[in-house]
């Protein structure tokens, strides 16, 4: 079984769409760099039958490809071409896929509107005034635009389901350990994943699927085998296709921090879930306000010693300086911009002597506790939760300026990766033609039960004309 959708979408109709959405200076700028020429000569001599052969698919431009630069949207690496391969970009061309371009992002993943990347913020192709999210906007946007029907993004805090979210696609975050991170630059070592853009629940499942399982180039990378997952994306056909599931509803999820009418629909997919069989239950996860406080000190203190590699030396661009020190100081301060400062600066704080133990170590063991709500919650006998996945509908570029407001936007998404459950965004409604997300998620290497739950939401509300 492959998917007839992804296969009709041609090479060439990549091009035409994106002629017509991306290019010049009124287009989304969801592309960094493409490879028009030769993905249009990759396409004339697919010589697989694999599941995506002669697929279009778009690469964020954090993941390593041999052709295209890999800049992270950042100055610091611009034109910076990487030796090897990305171990999900691989596997997704041994499966037949064509990689016609990288997509913009926020600087090092750092952000939740694209609005970060040196290279200028992408657009929401819903709508233009507003951002596509982040950090993996440009991904999002490209999938939204129908310029691919696939494309990679990366996680460390909630940078696909968010902007998938915006954008009124799939995107999925699968457990931590489940696709190889070798070829992904590195964030925030212990929380970065990397996901899949969709526009439905099946293509993101055959998606994963294909970039799933163990990589002896990524020690933390797990031995478990993978399931089929695409065949849990298939619907039953049964009146209550989801007859037995156990649903939690997190009340914490549901404050009043929650946009109404994102509620309101929030509501209505319960619903339907009910519907198809499922038993909705609330539950408790009492340290989710936490997660936000608790990422933002983890994050950047990972990061602060992931992004020590760029010094000039090494990697992409150097500022010449008379002495070593300076051209360090000279390159580092003139290639990052003020957000990835900013987290350099608050993460070395943080492991600081002195700090450490009151800011880092903390910040870990309330991971912990963290972790530890959602273990309960499942050894209970809850299957999936359902949640929304962002307070919000896409705000507008520009609006969101205060750093902390930002970092509010992902106070949904960061808990999943703080625990490594894999979660996913599908669209459940729009509020004034703005699409809404709704999020699943699921115990450790349980994408299947968390596919079979969305699949069938997405028929339903589909089938009712509702998403
Ligand atoms: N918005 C979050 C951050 O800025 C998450 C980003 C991500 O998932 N890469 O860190």
């Amino acid at each position: 079984m492959s998917s007839e959708s992804l296969k009709a979408h041609t090479v060439h109709a990549a091009w035409s769409q994106f002629d017509a959405v991306d290019a010049g200076p009124t287009g989304l700028n969801a592309f960094l760099s493409v490879d028009r020429e030769g993905s249009l000569a990759a396409a004339k001599v697919i010589s697989t039958n694999g599941d995506l052969a002669g697929v279009p698919v778009a690469i964020k431009d954090n993941l390593a490809t041999l052709t295209l630069p890999t800049t992270c949207g950042s100055r610091i690496l611009e034109g910076y071409v990487s030796p090897y391969e990305a171990t999900a970009v691989r596997r997704l061309r041994e499966a037949g896929a064509i990689v016609i371009g990288k997509t913009n992002m926020d600087e090092f993943a750092m952000g939740s509107s694209t609005e970060n990347s040196a290279y200028g913020p992408t657009l929401n192709p819903v709508d233009r005034t507003r951002v596509p999210g982040g950090s993996s906007g440009g991904s999002a946007a490209a999938v939204a635009s129908g310029v691919v029907q696939l494309a990679l993004g990366s996680e460390t805090g909630g940078s696909v389901r968010q902007p998938a979210a915006f954008c009124g696609i799939v995107g999925v975050k699968p457990t931590y350990g489940r696709v190889s991170r070798f070829g992904l630059v590195a964030y925030a070592s212990s929380l970065d994943h990397v996901g899949v853009f969709a526009r439905n629940v099946f293509d993101a499942s055959l998606g994963l699927e294909i970039i799933a399982g163990h990589d002896p180039y990524d020690a933390t990378c797990a031995a478990q085998p993978v399931p089929t997952l695409r065949q849990s994306a298939v619907v039953a056909d049964a009146a209550q296709p989801l007859a037995g599931l156990v649903v939690g509803r997190p009340v914490e999820y549901f404050t009043d921090a929650l946009d109404p009418r994102i509620r309101a629909h929030c509501d209505v997919a319960l619903e339907r879930l009910r519907a198809l069989g499922a038993v909705v239950r609330d539950v408790s996860l009492p340290h989710t306000s936490l997660a936000v406080p608790v990422y933002y000190v983890l994050a950047p203190a990972e990061a602060s010693s992931n992004l020590a590699r760029y010094d000039g030396v090494r990697y992409g661009q150097r500022v010449h300086a008379d002495g070593l020190r300076e051209m360090y100081e000279r390159t580092r301060s003139g290639g990052f911009g003020p957000e990835v400062t900013r987290r350099i600066l608050l993460g070395t704080y943080v492991l600081s002597a002195g700090y450490y133990d009151a800011y880092y170590r903390r910040a870990q063991a309330v991971r912990t506790l963290i972790t530890q709500d959602f273990e309960r919650v499942f050894a209970d006998g809850v299957h999936v939760l359902f949640t929304p996945t962002a307070p919000t509908p896409a705000f507008r570029i520009g609006e969101v300026s205060d750093p902390y407001d930002m970092y509010l936007s992902d106070i949904y998404t960061v808990t999943a990766n703080l625990a490594g459950i894999p979660a996913m965004s599908q669209p459940i409604g729009d509020v004034d033609g703005l699409p809404v997300g709704g999020q699943f998620m699921a115990a450790k290497f349980d994408e299947a039960t968390m596919f079979k739950a969305a699949a069938a939401l997405e028929l339903a509300l589909r089938s009712e004309g509702g998403a």
